[in-house]
Formats: structure tokens, C-alpha cells, sequence
């Protein structure tokens, strides 16, 4: 499938006549969608709500996507599934914005691209695990402990250490 070339722009024209509290729903969903380069996310989804304030149109906005990530204990890929969100304030006057506040173009046209990926990527977990109970791989055999008991301990056996053996001092006889 492809992504559409402007998948989060929003037409806020009709918004200006409004008055002031008038509300609508963004609704979005995609079965993928490409965020930015190697950042897909499939079966996304989510809503922005705009609202018409006395000074701009506030854009508070939530979405979901899975994403493909590697598990560190068994490092089978899975699909994580990122929240994002969004809140910005469009200002029809320069004069008023803050700086966290952005300036409605003239055209009344807003792309969210932005917004979405930054926000999904700081979701990304820094240890990707695939289910809170996985079982990993067996440290001595590699088995995916989730498919089956391979018979292991945890941990292989310690080397036997010579320094506490009773024989350890017969070396140095020798
Ligand atoms: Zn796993
Ligand atoms: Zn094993």
C-alpha cells in the first residue's frame, strides 16, 4: 500500500467563521503508513480534535501504531505497539503567540507528519521485550525457552575453581 502523500494535512479553513468553541474530529486510521524512512507503523490509528479558541485553533490529537522491533530476550521481531500525542496551539496573529505556539498559514493548511513521528519515536522502548513473561533463549543451547523446556539450568555450571579445591595445594608439590 502506498502512504499518501500528505496522510496528516488538515484543511482548517472552515474553521475561522466559527465561533468560538466549535469543535470537529479528525478521525484517521491506515493499515500502514510511513512515518518517516524506516519507520513504518501498520494498523494505525487515531483522532485530532480542533477546537476553535479565542485566539487560534488548538489541535489536541492521539494515535496508535504497531511497530516492528526485536525482542532483547528471545530477539525474535514483534510488533510494538507506539502511542502518540499531540497538542499545539495555532495562532491567527503572530503577536500572539508564545514560543511553544505556532502561526496558522494563510492557507489554513497544517501537515502532522511531524508531530506524530516525533512523538511515536520517543515510545520506542530502549529494551524491546515481545510479552512481559518471555522466557528468552537458553544460555547454554540457544532454545527459545518460550517454545519449550530444553532441559537446562538457567546458567551453565561454573568451572570448577581450583583455589578452593581440597587437591589445590598438591600442584605446587608436584
Ligand atoms: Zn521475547
Ligand atoms: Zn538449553
Amino acid at each position: 500500500m502506498n502512504t499518501p502523500r500528505h496522510p496528516f494535512r488538515l484543511n482548517l479553513g472552515f474553521f475561522l467563521p466559527q465561533s468560538i468553541g466549535y469543535r470537529h474530529d479528525f478521525p484517521f486510521a491506515y493499515e500502514e503508513i510511513e512515518l518517516g524512512k524506516d519507520f513504518l507503523l501498520r494498523k494505525f490509528e487515531g483522532t485530532v480534535t480542533v477546537s476553535r479558541m479565542p485566539q487560534g485553533l488548538l489541535l489536541q490529537g492521539l494515535f496508535e501504531g504497531d511497530f516492528e522491533l526485536e525482542c532483547v530476550r528471545c530477539l525474535k521481531p514483534y510488533q510494538h505497539r507506539l502511542h502518540s500525542e499531540l497538542t499545539e496551539l495555532y495562532v491567527f496573529n503572530r503577536r500572539d503567540a508564545s514560543d511553544d505556539d505556532l502561526i496558522l498559514p494563510d492557507n489554513a493548511q497544517v501537515d502532522l507528519d511531524e508531530f506524530i513521528r516525533e512523538d511515536a519515536e520517543v515510545d520506542i522502548p530502549f529494551h524491546p521485550i515481545c510479552k512481559e513473561d518471555c522466557e528468552g533463549l537458553c544460555q547454554v543451547c540457544g532454545t527459545d525457552l518460550n517454545l519449550g523446556d530444553c532441559g537446562h539450568d538457567e546458567l551453565p555450571p561454573e568451572e570448577p575453581d581450583d583455589s578452593i579445591s581440597p587437591f589445590a595445594g598438591l600442584k605446587d608439590l608436584r
